[in-house]
């Protein structure tokens, strides 16, 4: 699971604006133990846009972009975008509405610029920004995401922690499954159950699970946990396997993973 992050604008390439928004996103996937593989800052520019985003789409599982949402012309992103994921812009009535609420209780004069906020892509998800007028926009395109965030910190950090991160750790918080099997031979099914009936209860009042797999001859016990940490799911499985020995020792004669 490779991540990778785009932030796009001029200002980021002269000096004038250091890419905090890199450094902060990348320090929230890896609380989440997903892998940044690379930080990119590029213009804001069609052709910069789509290259990099062609690159993105060939290399990684997840893409998330900063910048270039906002109202003026040099923002070309969602057009851009627009193009790569082949969308069309239609108005979202519900977005017009907020953005009208928000100049009006600024008592700001509203542009077709700003209401052209609330044209968005018909084919992605929209990401709602409770402190400005750019949405956020999670798109998929062959198995990959990629999510388009607007570039003010304080607005990018807002969609990712509301609409985003609860979304991210159910996607890609997948716990490790780690599974051990014991052949045993010489004993049916239901006595060497009834041998292993307390061994068996401890097990999965732990939280493990245990498969009963018979063939001619032979009872494969497989044993199967689930956690973030395999070491430690390793550690606990040969916990039962080393009293198990202890409990039919003439029965055991091999491993499996
Ligand atoms: P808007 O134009 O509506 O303000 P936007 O999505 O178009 O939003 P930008 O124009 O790219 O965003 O940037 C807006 C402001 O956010 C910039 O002036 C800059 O101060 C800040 N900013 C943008 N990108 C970053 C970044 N990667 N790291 C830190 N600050 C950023
Ligand atoms: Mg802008």
């Amino acid at each position: 699971m490779n991540a990778e992050l785009i932030t796009i604008g001029d200002e980021l390439l002269i000096g004038q604006t250091v890419d905090t928004n890199g450094s902060w996103i990348g320090e929230q996937l890896n609380l989440l133990g997903i892998k940044v593989t690379q930080i990119s800052s590029i213009r804001d520019d069609r052709e910069h846009i789509i290259s990099s985003l062609n690159v993105a789409l060939n290399r990684s599982d997840l893409v998330i972009l900063t910048g270039g949402l906002g109202p003026t012309n040099d923002d070309i992103t969602k057009t851009t975008l627009c193009e790569f994921f082949e969308s069309q812009l239609v108005l979202n009535k519900q977005v017009l509405q907020k953005i009208e609420t928000y100049f009006k209780s600024r008592g700001l004069k509203m542009l077709k610029v700003n209401s052209d906020q609330a044209m968005l892509p018909n084919n992605c998800e929209t990401l709602r920004n409770e402190r400005g007028t750019a949405c956020g926009m999670w798109f998929k395109k062959n198995g990959v995401d990629f999510i388009s965030l607007p570039g003010v910190p304080y607005e990018m950090k807002g969609i990712f922690l509301e609409e985003i991160l609860p979304k991210l750790k159910t996607q890609y918080l997948t716990s490790n499954v780690v599974n051990k099997t014991i052949k045993t031979q010489g004993i049916g099914e239901s006595f060497l159950a009834e041998i292993i009936k307390d061994w068996e209860t401890e097990l999965v009042s732990s939280g493990l699970k245990l498969a009963y797999l018979p063939s001619p001859g032979i009872v494969k016990l497989r044993i199967t946990g689930f956690g973030n940490n395999e070491n430690e799911l390793a550690k606990k499985i040969d916990g039962f396997i080393n009293q198990l020995k202890r409990l039919i020792p003439n029965y055991i004669f091999g491993y499996e993973k």
